[in-house]
């Protein structure tokens, strides 16, 4: 075989990107942000001038790269994506800023892991639409002042509590994108497989809601998985049978906990006999990034109730026993 693109995450990323809502209205769920950022957006349509920055935070796969890009639909402008991590320098920055057309969406994603350089640079650039850029090396050195047509910056971020107060404060719109319910979900699924041209049966679909942690990503990445199962070994369609199968094939649990989920679960119970455990002991235990568990797992686990969060560290529920098979010590919390 030819290797073409070694970027599993590309991939993923391009399959992703056919699913998309394109606008608000399409836009399923997370009703309060999506009103509050229709008015938003609106009023800036309506003065013919670009809104307020937006900040958008929430756990991965909630859709703020999707709705990044319908801010940029709905006011009719270009959308330019980069990220924190994708910015080494303030100088990278300084020339993604000096592009900018009058009226254009900056996104930036994972905005809490930018360097601090090119954070205040930022500051300065959202408040007074203005860069200066250094020309030259040490004491020869002098800035120059740019100033910038007026744009957005669209920056999303897993915690809003991860920015420092002054760029924080520069965003005049904040949205908080929260896991959706099941029939937001279920809405969401078959969308995507009329998308994908699958027929998908209510039950199924039911099924794949319920075990998508509450998570769009994760119930379109379901759902495609359900269809490969369909197409090699069912009908072709996307019935109950497919649905139980692939997801029994993918390892994903009746409650939608995955393989990094239970593995948390089984580190806090059985070896530190169910907590007080500190939150980076147990990534390493799992052999993950702290980052990952504290983003990923931990809000879902939290938020099913199988997880609590102490001063002391993270503690199994009494639930949490039960879900792996095991008797609860007799101190754990329901
Ligand atoms: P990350 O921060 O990790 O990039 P994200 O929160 O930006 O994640 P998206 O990439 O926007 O997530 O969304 C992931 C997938 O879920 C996309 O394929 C998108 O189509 C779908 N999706 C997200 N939100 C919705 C929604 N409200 N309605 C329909 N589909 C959605």
């Amino acid at each position: 075989a030819r290797v073409v693109d070694a970027d599993a995450d590309a991939i993923e990323r391009s399959k992703e990107a056919a699913l998309r809502p394109e606008t608000l209205e399409e836009f399923v769920g997370q009703r309060v942000v999506r009103e509050q950022l229709g008015l938003v957006l609106s009023a800036a349509v309506g003065r013919g001038t670009p809104p307020d920055h937006v900040l958008l935070s929430g756990p991965p796969g909630l859709g703020k790269t999707t709705l990044a890009m319908i801010i940029a639909a709905e006011l009719g402008t270009t959308l330019r994506v980069t990220s924190g991590p994708a910015i080494q320098h303030a100088g990278d920055l300084a020339a993604i800023l000096s592009s900018l057309d009058e009226g254009d969406v900056l996104f930036l994603d994972e905005i809490h892991r930018l360097a601090r350089p090119a954070e205040e640079m930022l500051y300065l650039a959202m408040e007074d639409f203005r860069v200066d850029v250094v020309v030259g090396k040490g004491p020869g050195a002098t800035s120059i002042p740019l100033s910038l047509p007026p744009f957005t910056v669209v920056g999303a971020t897993t915690r809003a509590g991860l920015l420092p107060a002054p760029l924080r404060d520069r965003f005049g719109f904040t949205g908080h994108l929260d896991f959706y319910e099941d029939d937001e979900l279920r809405a969401i699924v078959v969308r995507s497989a009329s998308k994908l041209g699958l027929s998908i049966a209510h039950d199924a679909a039911h099924e794949i809601a319920s075990r998508s942690r509450g998570t769009p990503r994760i119930a379109n990445r379901l759902l495609r998985r359900v269809r490969d199962w369909a197409e090699v070994h069912g009908s072709g369609r996307g019935d109950m049978e497919a649905a139980q199968a692939a997801l029994d094939v993918y390892e994903v649990d009746e409650r939608g906990l995955d393989r990094l989920d239970r593995a948390v679960l089984k580190a806090l119970c059985l070896r530190f006999a169910g907590g007080p455990v500190g939150l980076s002991t147990l990534a390493v235990t799992v052999g993950e990034e702290t980052e990952t568990v504290e983003t990923v797992a931990e809000p879902f686990l939290v938020r099913e109730g199988l997880m609590s969060r102490t001063p002391r560290g993270r503690i199994a529920t009494a639930d949490a026993w039960h879900h792996l098979g095991l008797a609860p010590p007799a101190e754990a919390v329901a």
